[in-house]
């Protein structure tokens, strides 16, 4: 544990950036909430105030979508050559990248994860999926249709489709990877050539607010992006209901995702929802067992469990569960906590002191219903929200630590006899369908078991592979839609049928 030790010096551009209160960017200004209230931004290895944010409410909502709209509506954006548009979008991941250790720090003082991490992932895949959607801009296609119109002998018709970006987006996102996801709502809307309201989590707002910038130096125009600081029920829950905007894309929490899909209802917007997950990783008895180790610790402990694709559910075959059990157990005690900014850091606190009580709340009840911690099982220290990584066995498919999202690191591990049905109805065994893993040597054994289970993603001898072309979203209540890939464009555009007599 080193949640006593001395933080790397802050850059000095993060410095003077938390030092100024912080105000949000709407129609190419930079403005207080209408309100003036500002909210506090907190260090989660510390819980000390970090910065100060605008608090923005319907008000600000309403005057950001406005922008948005007379963006969309009266241009230049959606009608833009599309060379132009890629070639924006281009420099904004070039800009992301100029400006790497800057976005790496402000991220990990924010949300707590070890700076090793967003300097090696989060960042550089932000730029990425910028670098990527910004090719597809120039590669958005119709079709045309040859009619056969059996009403109509002997007419001939020139018929087309043409792809036109959806509007207004109102985008909400979350804490655990708060640049990324930016990154991925902002791209294939940028790229359709729709406008956006971009609201960031109130937990973590300090590197969007950074990308916001960076936005504008790569020369959007006025009102294409507006980026609001503020809270869920004040901010969040009036732009995903507000009457002007086309579409919503959230992530986040399934709960907060039912009620966004009430909120768009009204007017029957255009949902795509990214949710949670509680994912099955699958190990085989022929599994090479250090890579099994490696790939378990991987899935259950990157991003301190704060993944919605983290792998919580560990089922391993009998033959192998003492040794696996074991070497996770072993990885995980060696798990070096601290917070995000020490160099020397593996695992960072928790965002916050809600996540703090939640995943504590977890650990009790796993406790109370008898489940067995093999390491961990409390929260570290009193300083900051420093959770142990923990392993549970003798769990049992009721009880809530098996069945619930946790969203922290905690992993239950179970055995299985055979790769038979049960095992597959067990792993589908989950109101969620967002991601798995699977461990063999045999590979069509494994291919023959991803194809039965009902998640997005499935990774087979490997765990935690995310790349701008590779569509990741979810089955079941882990979502609708699909984010990155092409898959993604197909969220942010309308098809118009155009048919001509000739
Ligand atoms: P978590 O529980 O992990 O904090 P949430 O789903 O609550 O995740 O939050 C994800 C995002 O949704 C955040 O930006 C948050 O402000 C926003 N949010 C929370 N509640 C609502 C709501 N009722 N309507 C719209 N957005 C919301």
């Amino acid at each position: 544990m080193n949640a006593q030790a001395q933080p790397t010096l802050l850059n000095s551009k993060v410095e003077s950036f938390i030092n100024r209160p912080r105000t949000v960017l709407i129609d190419g200004r930079w403005v207080a909430a209408k309100s003036g209230k500002t909210f506090d931004v907190f260090d989660p290895s510390t819980g000390h105030p970090i910065a100060k944010v605008a608090a923005c409410e319907k008000a600000d909502v309403d005057i950001a979508v406005a922008a948005a709209r007379k963006a969309f509506d009266d241009g230049p954006w959606p009608r833009m050559t599309p060379s132009e548009r890629g070639r924006a979008l281009w420099k904004i991941g070039d800009l992301i990248l100029e400006n790497l250790e800057e976005l790496a720090q402000l991220e990990s003082l924010d949300n707590g994860k070890p700076i090793g991490v967003a300097r090696a992932a989060d960042v550089p895949l932000a730029a990425d999926l910028f670098h990527y959607m910004a090719g597809w801009a120039t590669k958005i296609e119709g079709n045309t249709i040859p009619l056969s119109v059996p009403y109509a002998p002997g007419a001939e018709f020139l018929a087309f489709t043409r792809k036109e970006p959806i509007g207004v987006v109102a985008q909400i996102i979350p804490w655990n990877f708060p640049l990324l996801m930016a990154a991925w709502k902002l791209g294939p809307a940028l790229t359709t050539g729709c406008t956006v309201v971009l609201k960031v989590a109130e937990e973590t707002p300090l590197s969007g607010l950074r990308l916001a910038e960076l936005c504008q130096e790569a020369g959007l125009p006025n009102g294409v992006l507006n980026l609001l600081t503020g809270f869920g029920e004040t901010c969040g829950a009036p732009l995903a209901a507000h009457p002007r905007v086309d579409k919503v894309a959230f992530t986040g929490s399934t709960e907060v995702g039912k009620l966004i899909v009430k909120a768009a209802a009204n007017d029957l917007k255009k949902v795509t929802l990214e949710l949670g997950g509680k994912s099955p990783n699958i190990i085989l008895d022929d599994a090479d067992t250090e890579l099994a180790i490696a790939g378990a610790s991987n899935a259950i402990f990157f991003n301190h469990g704060q993944c919605c694709c983290a792998g919580s559910r560990l089922f391993v075959q009998e033959k192998k569960f003492e040794d696996v059990v074991e070497g996770v157990t072993k990885f995980a005690k060696g798990i070096r906590l601290g917070p995000g900014l020490d160099a020397q850091t593996e695992m960072g606190p928790l965002v916050s002191q809600t996540q703090l009580e939640r995943v504590s709340g977890y650990l009790r009840s796993g406790a109370d219903e008898g489940a067995k911690a093999l390491c961990g099982g409390k929260r570290r220290g009193d300083t900051g929200y420093f959770v142990e990584p923990t392993v549970l066995v003798d769990t049992k498919p009721d009880m809530k630590v098996y069945r619930e999202e946790i969203f922290g690191p905690v992993v239950t591990a179970i055995p299985f006899k055979d790769v038979d049905d049960d095992l597959i109805n067990r792993a589908n065994d989950t109101v969620y369908g967002l991601a798995a893993g699977i461990y063999s040597k045999d590979l069509a054994r494994a291919h023959r078991i991803a194809n039965r289970l009902r998640a997005g993603t499935v990774w087979i001898n490997c765990y935690n592979i995310f790349d701008a072309a590779l569509p990741f979203g979810g089955y079941k209540q882990s979502g609708w839609g699909r984010e990155m890939g092409h898959d993604a464009l197909s969220n942010y555009l309308e098809t118009k049928a155009v048919c001509a007599g000739i």
